[in-house]
């Protein structure tokens, strides 16, 4: 007999978590105020992330996927994860998996790395939007219209990373409405955002990788206090070592005859042996013995127990290390929480209680708990939870920064950042004398202000004449839990000071942030061409004022006709800088560098010997520093100085001495 499937077809869509992890993916929808894991026909939630790419060009996901791994290692991807926003010339990338790469034709070509599967290139965002495409499937058999998605990644991807899994979730056709760090939405499934504050320890062991992060929640946000973790180390590493036991007792106790057949076979069994004594003190294996024959082994937990000793201990060390770079002792935690398949296995969930000196938190399934919180966040999103608890965001949806010289942003906090943050950068003057500085604030992630979303603009007045160069003009950039930033500057030497609020996140819509991100996305190139223009015109015109500046002071110190050939060059590069030839400014200004070399030098030596004639301390900084100006070869950071005029457009030149403040530490384990 034949149900009939009746559903409202102006049911609201429903919005969905998902847990796009290196070992498994699961997808989860919140129905009726409770999150839920939605499964396969058999009712299996976890799905492998596993790709196989057939003969005939089928695509298979999953357990499926998993099986033919073994036979077809180059056409079959595993643990795509770890390949994600990673470039074909990144060193770790080729130490990992037995696949093939395609060579990449040049260095743009060489930003997405490729596997070559079958004679064709498949990049990482394609590999994983099939295993998106596979959950949404999932998710659309069961509730029929799926909404937005939330997408959990580690907290420590980067920028890269999280751009490839939100391109990856497009490809898949989902409307991704955020990424959510798997640790926050850890939490978040335990509702320990209702708490408003406390710090938390979230341990998450999977199949290969091992990520400890230490969040503080603080009136509803939760902030990335530290992470930490090994990239190589979880349940694999646990299966390996079972897997050498039964190796020898198949007959097997070195390489020796091991064929890969014997090995995949002995994996298995050991995975398998390795969950029943989750719940089993005993395990009893039957495995084929080397000759024909079969053989009963028998493993204790205590036996596994021992063999995984020095995994599991591993950990420790990595969370020693995070609670140690957060200033915290584990006494003064808030609660541990577990995440991960492998955490299921009791020695590990004893090691966690002795080293944290309590009892984790464990009710809510290691492996599902990540998906379930997204889908708690995704509900949230969409309009489902209370208005309060929808400010939950810890990201920074685009970067903000200053206009700087040249008309170039100069970003201070970039996108993604975990919020609230700050950050702190020094600049300093181009022009000589300048009594103000005009403050550009922007949001955006393109290369040129004018492209960028105008924030607000503030001037700092009132600094005493100096020199260009020896003003330092600290910017503070400081975004609180709501999304409220407040920007300070300050000149040090003086300690004259301003300060501004501005709105950056809330001005815009999500509409308007993807339409950036997208022009952002489009204009790359030619916006990186208009930035390098801009700031060859900025150097360009330096040295020029520094050469003028030292003709007029240190000509006596030309030889020949160097001044006639220094003038002409000169000339020459104030013509090119009118024009939009990046390279022939660059070359005007190589040029030019070139003729007065040596010249710098001996008003260097000029320079010095009249502090040690002495001269006020003002007066030899500011001419050791012209003198340095007008070689771009001895000038180093401190030294982009000396311009003339006073009359001079009160400008900020890029940072001499950029000093990110952030309050988040990161470590990780090389693998
Ligand atoms: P990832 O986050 O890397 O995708 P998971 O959280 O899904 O990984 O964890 C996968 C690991 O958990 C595998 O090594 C698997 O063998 C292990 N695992 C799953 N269930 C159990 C269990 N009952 N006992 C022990 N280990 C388990
Ligand atoms: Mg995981």
């Amino acid at each position: 007999m034949n149900l009939l499937d009746i559903f409202d077809p102006k049911a609201a869509p429903r919005p969905i978590g998902i847990d796009l992890g290196t070992t498994n993916s699961l997808v989860a929808s919140v129905s009726d105020g409770t999150p839920r894991c939605m499964g396969d026909c058999d009712g299996e939630a976890l799905l492998p992330s596993v790709v196989h790419y057939g003969e005939a060009g089928q695509i298979i996901v999953g357990k499926e996927a998993q099986r033919l791994a073994a036979s077809n290692p180059r056409e079959t991807i595993v643990s795509v994860k770890r390949f994600m926003g990673r470039g074909a010339r990144d060193p770790e990338t080729r130490r990992l998996g037995p696949y093939a790469f395609v060579e990449p034709r040049d260095d743009d070509d060489a930003k997405v790395i490729k596997f070559d599967v079958r004679g064709k290139p498949v990049n990482p965002i394609e590999v994983s939007a099939e295993i998106l495409r596979v959950l949404k499937k999932r998710a659309e058999d069961e509730l029929r219209r799926v909404g937005g998605a939330v997408i959990t990644v580690p907290a420590y991807f980067d920028d890269a990373q999280r751009q490839a899994t939100k391109d990856a979730g497009r490809l898949a056709g989902l409307e991704v409405l955020r990424l959510l760090n798997e640790p926050t939405a850890a939490a978040l499934a335990y509702g320990l955002d209702k708490k408003q504050n406390g710090t938390f320890a979230v341990y998450d062991l999977g199949g290969g990788t091992f990520d400890i992060t230490i969040l503080v929640l603080d009136d509803g946000v939760f902030q990335v206090r530290s992470t930490g973790g090994d990239s190589a180390l979880g349940g694999d590493d646990m299966d390996r070592a079972l897997a050498e036991v039964l190796l020898a007792a198949m007959g097997y106790p070195s390489d020796e005859g091991r064929t890969p057949e014997i090995v995949r076979l002995a994996l298995d069994a050991a995975r398998a042996t390795k969950h029943g004594l989750t719940d089993k003190e005993t395990v009893e294996v039957e495995l084929p013995v080397r000759g024909g024959d079969t053989r009963h082994v028998s493993i204790t937990r205590s036996q596994f127990d021992e063999l995984i000793k020095p995994v599991v201990e591993k950990t420790g060390i990595a969370c020693r290390r995070a609670l140690k770079d957060a200033e915290l002792a584990p006494e003064s935690l808030d609660g541990v929480i577990l995440v991960g398949g492998s955490t299921r296995v009791p020695f590990v969930r004893t090691y966690v209680e002795r080293l944290f000196k309590r009892h984790p938190l464990a009710d809510i399934d290691p492996d599902q708990v990540v998906a379930l919180g997204a889908a708690v966040q995704a509900n949230l999103l969409a309009g489902d939870g209370d208005a309060e608890e929808v400010l939950l965001l810890d990201v920074l949806p685009l970067s903000l920064g200053i206009e700087t010289m040249g008309g170039v942003t100069e970003k201070i906090l970039p996108r993604n950042t975990t919020i609230p943050a700050g950050a702190k950068q020094t600049f300093t003057t181009y022009a000589d004398n300048q009594t103000g500085f005009e403050i550009h604030v922007v949001q955006g992630e393109r290369e040129l202000a004018a492209d960028c979303r105008s924030l607000a603009r503030f001037t700092l007045r009132g600094i005493p004449p100096m020199p260009a160069g020896l003003a330092r003009l600290e910017v503070t950039f400081d975004v609180d839990a709501d999304g409220l930033l407040d920007v300070s500057a300050r000149e040090t030497r003086t300690g004259i000071e301003q300060k501004v609020e501005v709105k950056p996140s809330y001005g815009l819509d999500d509409d308007q942030v993807e339409q950036m991100l997208m022009d952002a996305l489009d204009y790359g190139e030619q916006d990186l061409a208009a930035r390098r223009l801009a700031e060859q015109r900025v150097e360009a015109q330096r040295i020029l004022m520094a050469t003028r500046h030292g003709l007029e002071t240190d000509a006596d110190l030309l030889q020949g006709d160097d001044k006639q050939r220094i003038e002409a060059a000169a000339d020459a590069l104030a013509k090119v800088i009118e024009g939009t030839s990046a390279a022939a400014i660059e070359s005007g200004i190589s040029e030019l560098d070139r003729l007065t070399h040596d010249w710098a030098g001996r008003r260097m030596d000029r320079a010095i010997a009249n502090a040690i004639a002495g001269k006020s301390l003002g007066d030899v900084e500011s001419s050791v520093k012209d003198a340095a100006g007008t070689d771009a070869h001895t000038a180093v950071a401190d030294a982009h100085a000396s311009a003339m005029g006073p009359g001079a457009d009160p400008s900020l030149e890029p940072p001499v001495e950029p000093r990110p403040s952030g309050s988040g530490s990161s470590t990780r384990g090389a693998p």
